[in-house]
């Protein structure tokens, strides 16, 4: 049974990097009709925040990205807690207490010495006694897990064969001085008890897989397939990770980002398949495969989710726009007519209400000096409104046959004088939809 799982830290919004780990882990469950959890690591009770676990799930429910189960690390304490135990008793965690500064130094003097900076277990040499005195002076050490000194090996996912000298990494801290769980221990202890067979995420928890592989066989799980995408960067290959903030699925969606564009560009960017527009999460999932992705930073340009933005709009029915039609302000009578238009015309739902705008108030013209004349004769022209579908047609017949004017240089100075604009919609179709034609004069 696939079971996978999408981890945030409620410590803000999410954004287009976790979108793409979390639709793997979607996409990998769902191929398999397995079970995909939102686990919500919440073990850092200082920048956790509330609003953030209920923004994270409207966000996903935004997408269309359904879970089928939730856990709350904060909910577990007690089996960590637990699992520490365990762990001590096998003699795989030790009580540690250099302050930052002092390990700030360690790693100081070490990179000066030209040696890695990894911690020198300086601790485990501590007597009973010397360990009692430090916790009377500085209060409760914090806890390492003691790495066995081999070569890690696992075959990942999407990097191929991997494999971490443990003599090269830092016994990594499980628990904090004041008791606090940090992720590791706490995702272990979730993976195996959740039965999660498969963890795709970014190519920086690379090192932290090696050491969880470890603590998860000291703890007598099964370790799962591990799989670690590329990180993205912005179009020119620049780091994207002090951006990312502007990048919330939130900001994406209050720009008019429809999500399946969002679904489709960022379940496939950085892949050998081609980014199609796909209708729906099960469509995505069809052609899903994890092992077309590459190692390479995956460039991603936020310009390309307008594009196909604008093709979900094309293909959308009113029904699902009817609010935002409204809004635009457009009177119920006129919705299917003002809709049919401009689905065409839009690059997302905000682009309605100017339009609207239009249609309701009339644009500003916009008229070149040498067609000022030939405007001022074909407004004359103008029939009374209402229009309908033959009024261009008609009118602009009469205006060609009246000056002589054919093709761009009859149609264009009208389009401009009616919207203020040289593009738009049909204007056979735009022209029954003006309420006021402010070029009349
Ligand atoms: N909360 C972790 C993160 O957001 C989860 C990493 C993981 O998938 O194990 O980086």
């Amino acid at each position: 049974m696939t079971t996978t799982r999408f981890a945030p830290s409620p410590t803000g919004y999410i954004h287009v990097g976790n979108l793409r780990t979390a639709l793997m882990n979607h996409l990998i469950a769902r191929k398999a009709g397995g079970t995909f959890i939102l686990r919500i690591d919440d073990t850092d009770p200082e920048r956790s925040k509330q609003e953030y676990v209920d923004a994270i799930q409207e966000d996903l429910e935004w997408l269309g990205l359904s879970w089928d189960r939730i856990e709350r690390q904060s909910d577990r304490l007690a089996r960590y807690e637990a699992a520490a135990q365990q762990l001590r008793d096998e003699g795989r965690l030790y009580e540690c207490f250099e302050t930052p500064t002092e390990l700030d130094l360690k790693r100081k003097k070490q990179l000066n010495m030209g040696k890695p900076p990894v911690y020198d277990r300086a601790a485990l040499a501590l007597s009973d006694a010397e360990k009692e005195a430090l916790r009377a002076e500085r209060g409760n050490g914090h806890w390492r897990f003691k790495l066995d000194h081999e070569r890690i090996e696992w075959t990942d996912g999407i990097l191929g064969d991997l494999s971490i000298d443990a003599a090269s990494v830092s016994d990594p801290v499980l628990i904090r001085g004041d008791g606090q769980f940090l992720y590791t221990p706490a995702s272990v202890c979730d993976d195996i008890d959740f039965g999660v067979t498969h963890v795709v995420r970014g190519s920086d928890h690379v090192t932290n897989t090696a050491t969880q592989i470890q603590i998860i066989k000291a703890l007598g799980g099964t370790v799962p397939e591990f799989a670690h995408h590329s990180l993205l960067t912005g179009p020119q290959g620049e780091a994207l990770s002090k951006r990312l903030g502007t990048l919330s699925l939130r900001d994406l969606r209050a720009a008019g980002v429809e999500p399946m564009a969002l679904v489709s560009l960022m379940a496939r960017l950085g892949s050998s398949d081609p980014v199609e527009l796909r209708a729906d999460m099960e469509a995505v999932a069809e052609g899903f495969d994890l092992g077309h992705f590459g190692s390479a930073p995956t460039k991603f340009d936020e310009r390309d989710l307008y594009p196909l933005t604008a093709r979900v709009l094309h293909e959308m029915p009113l029904a699902e726009v009817a609010g935002d039609v409204a809004a635009a302000g457009v009177p119920e009578a006129l919705a299917e007519e003002f809709w049919a238009v401009m689905r065409d015309n839009i690059t997302t739902r905000k682009d309605l209400a100017g339009w609207w705008q239009l249609c309701a108030n009339g644009a500003e013209p916009v008229i070149e000096d040498e067609d000022r004349a030939f405007v001022a004769e074909a407004m004359a022209l103008l029939p009374e409104g209402p229009f309908d579908g033959d009024t261009w047609g008609n009118w602009t017949k009469a205006v060609k046959d009246a000056t002589g004017r054919k093709g761009r240089g009859l149609f264009m100075p009208l389009r401009k004088a009616l919207t203020g604009q040289g593009h738009g919609p049909d204007m056979s179709a735009l022209m029954p939809l003006l309420q006021v034609v402010k070029a009349r004069g």
